[in-house]
């Protein structure tokens, strides 16, 4: 257990294009909620670190050492969206900031705040956490080009001595790389019982292809299983064991498995193919709570299931290493360059992030009185301009009068 001083120094990266307007809109918010909360006890020191653009220009560096001296000294950050350089070999930002920190764990808490226009006819039914594992899979990066001698030695080497025969795999074949290993499995499996546990939530899901890609997503699947009968024997009861003893098959028996969990106190670990899990959401979203995956589903299904529940501007996220402490919570949207400097900016998505912030940092009653005062400011239609235009008789507000609203 970590002990987080009262006053501690918290570096945040405003981030390009929208990211100066969120961010000057929601760091009084972040304030006025601990002084509501703590009075004169607690309080945070924003110190601003440069990534990005800005740190381009003012530095010549995209992501200059000192940016990640200072998350690592301080363990945590909040950052805005930033632009990667589009060509010129310099990987994502995000990506190298999460694999840097070896920030294993993308979690993207997915909620309905009443009244947010949405496609779905019940979005308040949709209430899921979804852990998604961030250093592995294709985002490893491990790639080969078409017609490099690489590639080139890559096919005959797998044609020749892996016997990857009667297979179509032409010369001009590109070729991805995709990792998935048992420990990254099992740290961010574990990382998201963790959190059903102490959430008290019932049941966490692993997504995933395991039909298709055996070995990897297969694994992962595989891996999942075993921690919950092993390490978590106490606390979890899977859908495998319930297989085992009841010799079924099939989605018909998920909610009997569930009712046996709950017989014997314990949460249950199920799990549901990726492309299964997409119909699923949107019909049976009550089914599902936690959710653990790997990192290209996880992408997909966070957006998916941000989009349910109304959208990017409102959608917070976090990349956190459980074992470390280090953790980096972000607005997940982008730098939206079509609207910024324009003040339409919605800046609930880095608001909620900064909750999460103050949630890890065991801030809850900061943390709550954030996400109460957004609550209340969209049932009572005071919205920015991405929620008013879709909403009846709403009142547009600015980037910065919503943020104003919340404070007051
Ligand atoms: P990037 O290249 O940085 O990812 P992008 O062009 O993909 O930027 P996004 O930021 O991903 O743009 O946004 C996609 C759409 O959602 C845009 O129309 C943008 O205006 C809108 N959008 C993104 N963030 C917000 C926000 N905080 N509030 C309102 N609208 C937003
Ligand atoms: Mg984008």
């Amino acid at each position: 257990q970590r002990t987080i001083p009262n006053t501690p120094t918290i570096p945040f990266i405003a981030g390009d294009g929208v990211g100066a307007e969120i961010w000057a809109a929601s760091q009084p918010v972040f304030d006025a909620a601990i002084e509501k909360a703590y009075g004169d006890e607690k309080k945070i020191f924003w110190q601003e670190i440069l990534a990005g653009e800005k740190a381009f220009e003012e530095t010549g560096s995209w992501l200059p050492d000192h940016t990640l001296d200072a998350i690592e000294q301080a363990k945590v950050a909040l950052k805005g969206p930033l632009t990667t350089p589009v060509g010129g070999g310099i990987r994502s930002l995000n990506v190298t900031l999460r694999q840097t920190l070896d920030l294993f764990a993308c979690v993207r808490p997915v909620r309905y705040f009443e009244g947010v226009p949405s496609p779905v006819k019940e979005p308040e039914k949709t209430d899921m956490v979804i852990f998604r594992e961030n250093t592995e899979d294709v985002y490893a990066g491990i790639e080969f080009a078409k017609g490099e001698a690489e590639t080139q030695q890559l096919i005959q080497l797998l044609q020749e001595q892996f016997a990857v025969k009667n297979i179509r795999f032409p010369e001009t074949s590109a070729i991805g790389i995709k990792p998935v290993s048992e420990e990254g499995s099992k740290r961010l499996i574990g990382a998201a019982i963790d959190f059903a546990i102490a959430q008290k939530r019932p049941t966490v899901t692993l997504v995933h292809k395991g039909n298709i890609m055996k070995f990897t997503e297969g694994g992962f699947k595989l891996w999942g299983y075993e921690l919950a009968e092993t390490t978590y024997k106490d606390t979890c009861f899977t859908m495998n064991q319930y297989q085992a003893i009841k010799q079924t098959e099939g989605v018909a028996t998920a909610d009997a498995a569930l009712n046996e969990a709950k017989a014997q106190g314990k949460i249950i670990v199920n799990d549901v193919i990726a492309d299964n899990f997409l119909q699923q959401i949107l019909l049976y979203p009550e089914k599902y709570d936690v959710i653990a995956t790997c990192n290209l589903n996880g992408d997909y299904i966070s957006d998916a299931l941000a989009a349910q529940v109304g959208g990017i501007g409102i959608a917070p996220g976090g990349n956190i290493n459980y074992n470390t402490g280090y953790a980096i919570f972000e607005a997940t949207h982008g730098t939206a360059p079509d609207i910024a400097g324009q003040g339409k900016a919605n800046p609930s998505s880095l608001l909620l992030s900064g909750g999460m912030l103050l949630e890890y940092l065991g801030w809850q009653e900061a943390a709550d009185l954030i996400t109460n005062a957004i609550e209340e400011a969209i049932r009572t239609k005071k919205v920015t301009s991405d929620f008013a235009h879709a909403m009846d008789d709403a009142v547009e507000l600015s980037t910065q009068e919503f943020g104003s609203l919340l404070v007051s």
